[in-house]
This record gives structure tokens, sequence and C-alpha cells, in this order.
């Protein structure tokens, strides 16, 4: 026969790989220049054929293996191997992706490889080929990354811990504070001083300040350590639970609000709560429009919803389209609009935990329009 490689469908459902005396010197031939480590053995474990890149692999010095067995040019081959060749000269095909192979001399590799056998014209099992290549350089940069990766995860749980702890152990004397300084009003100010109730005044917005800090800190920390809750959530709820919230304050602002129909989506429904609350606070604070206009759009992008929250406030300039998303990014004075500078980098944790992306177009004096996405799978 003077086909090059044939392969036999035989009644199994594997394939045969043919090699007869005639196509052998082409098979070499042909496997020669192959990229990868393949050789063709006899059934007596001898090279009939090789690659070149077999010799880098195998990291044998180059030279002509033809006719040679195996175990004779490489003598520490483990006794895995040989039953390998075995079952392979039996007809078996095998392979892995990721073999360890602990080499005499203490080092180690990663072997992908295949060892199946090849038929002669006759039907019967003519020897094997096999074919390897070493992963051992990606196998140990994967685990390099993987260890980073690691490294990089329990520090992020241990810092999202400390900040956590933090946060918590702040909380409790700022309200024994704030309560403090309350007390003292409700027991008559009367008498006392007008820069005394200045500075008590002063002490007070300042603790309610850091109480806000503090709280938002403690909502970014827990980011870090919560599981996220995934389930069918119908955005609309949401909105219905957020107009209530901002009842009172779209009521003394007149705001217009609109809101198309929105999707039922697979998140976690509290957190997507935190991102609806946090851009509609927004959209209020930085707004001194009469009246402020508020709309929520959807667009269905395929693989994910986009979702509009809109106003028609104070504008972002464009140097600040990105930075505002850093955590304690504000671009005005505390006595201006008040805030943690928390707000969008919570969003925006939540939001990429959701597998999204959220970023804002805005123009100054003409309002913005913070975008996120929610994948549907
Ligand atoms: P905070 O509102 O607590 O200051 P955020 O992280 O929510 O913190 O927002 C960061 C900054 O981005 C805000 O201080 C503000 O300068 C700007 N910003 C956010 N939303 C808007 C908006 N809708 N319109 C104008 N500016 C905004």
């Amino acid at each position: 026969m003077n086909t090059s490689l044939k392969l036999l469908n035989d009644n199994s459902d594997s394939s045969r790989l043919v090699i007869t005396r005639h196509n052998l010197e082409f098979v070499g031939n042909f496997i020669q220049k192959i990229p990868a480590g393949i050789a063709i053995f006899d059934h007596e474990m001898r090279y009939l054929a090789v690659s070149d890149r077999w010799f880098k692999e195998s990291k044998l010095p180059k030279h002509n293996l033809v006719g040679k067995c195996h175990y004779d040019v490489i003598e520490d081959i483990p006794l895995k191997w040989r039953r390998i060749h075995q079952r392979a000269l039996n007809g078996e095909h095998l392979k892995s992706d990721g073999d360890v192979y602990n080499r005499q001399d203490g080092t180690t590799e990663w072997l992908k490889w295949d060892c199946f056998p090849w038929y002669s014209e006759t039907g019967s099992v003519g020897g094997i080929i096999i074919f390897f290549e070493h992963t051992t350089e990606r196998k140990l940069i994967k685990q390099e990354m993987e260890r980073t990766i690691q490294t990089l995860n329990n520090s992020n749980v241990e810092l999202g811990r400390f900040a956590h702890m933090c946060a918590h152990d702040l909380s409790e004397p700022l309200r024994t504070i704030s309560n403090y300084i309350q007390l003292i009003e409700q027991t008559g100010m009367e008498n006392v001083q007008p820069e005394i109730k200045d500075y008590l005044n002063s002490v007070l917005v300042n603790a309610k300040y850091m109480h806000t800090l503090v709280s938002d800190i403690l909502r970014y920390a827990e980011l870090n350590t919560q599981k996220i809750k995934k389930k069918d959530v119908p955005l609309h709820e949401i909105i219905t639970t957020i107009k209530t919230i901002f009842e009172k304050a779209f009521r003394d602002k007149s705001v217009q609000f609109t809101c198309d129909r929105l999707p039922v989506v697979k998140a976690d429904e509290v957190l997507i709560t935190r991102v609806f609350q946090n851009l509609i606070s927004n959209a209020l604070k930085f707004n001194a429009n009469q009246p402020p206009i508020i709309n929520i759009k959807v667009k269905d992008i395929k693989n994910a919803w986009l979702i509009a929250v809109e106003d028609n406030g104070i504008g972002i300039h464009a140097n600040y389209h990105e930075k505002i998303f850093d955590l304690f990014e504000r671009l005005h004075t505390k006595s201006k609009y008040g805030g943690s500078g928390i707000g969008l980098s919570l969003c925006k944790k939540i939001v990429e935990a959701h597998s999204g992306k959220i970023w804002v177009y805005s123009a100054l004096n003409i309002g913005s329009t913070f975008y996120f996405t929610l994948p549907k799978k």
C-alpha cells in the first residue's frame, strides 16, 4: 500500500493507524519535522522513526535512534512506563494531560502524552506511537500563579477582616460621643456660651460624619468576606423598595422619576439594591435642578442587561469619569456635599462581583448617566 498515513476505521469506535513497509519512509520523513516529541516503535520497542523535537523533549543528544531499543536509550525508564508501552502494544490507547515524571536525578517533570498502537496491513499491532510534550514550565508558571492568587486572596480577606474589625470597634465610641452631646443639648444649653454651643455642634456633625464613614467602610469591607447569594431577582421589586426609601426625598424635591420595565436578573438582591440606592442617592444629592429628573433605563445587549441611571444634575468633568470609582475619591468639599467617597467604589465592587461593568457618561451642568451591566448567565 503506497498511501501515506492511513486511518482505518475498524468496527470499534476507534480509528486505526496503518503503517506498512512501503509507507514507513514517508511517515518517518513526515513526523521528523512535526513540532512535537513523537516516535514510532516496533513491537520490540525499537525506534522506527522519530521527530527532531523528540530529542529536545526527552533531553537526548541528537543521534540516529532508528533500530535502537528505547529501554537501552533511556535506562531510567520507570516500570510504570514499560507497563504503559505493553498495554499500548496490546491494543490500548492511553493518554494523560498532566503526568508527573520523577527523574533519577531528583527533578520532577510534568508531561502530556499519548501512547497508542499502530497496525500492520494484516490488522495486527505492529508497534506503538508515543507522542509527548513537556508541560513542566507551563505547570510551574500555573502553580506560581495559583500561589500568588491564593496569597492575594488571603491578604484581601485578612484586610477585609481588619477593616471590618476597625470599623466595628470605632462605631461604638462614636455612638457614645454622639449620645453624650445630644444629652448635653437636652439638659439645657441656655446658659452656655455661644462658642461652646458651636464647638459642641461641630463635634456632633463630625461624629455623625465619621459614623457615615465607618458604616460605609464596614459595608465595603464586608464585601471581601461575604459570599454573593445569587437568585432570580425581579428588578422592579428593587425599584419599589428604592421608591419607599426615597419617598420623602422625592416628595420634598418634587423629583420626576421614571423607570423602564425591568427584567428579572440573577443577582444578590441586597447588593444590587445597594447599587441602585447609591446611584439614586447621588443623582439626588448632586442635583440643584428644579425639578431633579431621574430616569432608569434598560437595554437588552444579548448576553447582559445594560442598566442606566440618568440624572440632570451638576455633572462630572471628563477628567474624573474613572477616578470617581476609586475609594474615598470625592470632587467636592464635605461642607458642600456630604458623603464618604465610598459609594461608587462599593457599586463597582458589587457590579464586578456579578461579572458586570460600571462606568459613567457625564457633562458638567447637564447631567450624568451611570451605566452598569449584569450578565444574563
Ligand atoms: P460620595 O457620594 O459619598 O461622595 P461616591 O463614591 O458615591 O461618594 O461618589 C464619588 C464622587 O463622584 C462624589 O463625591 C461626586 O463628586 C461624584 N458623583 C457621584 N455621583 C454623581 C452624580 N450623579 N452627579 C455628579 N457627581 C457625582
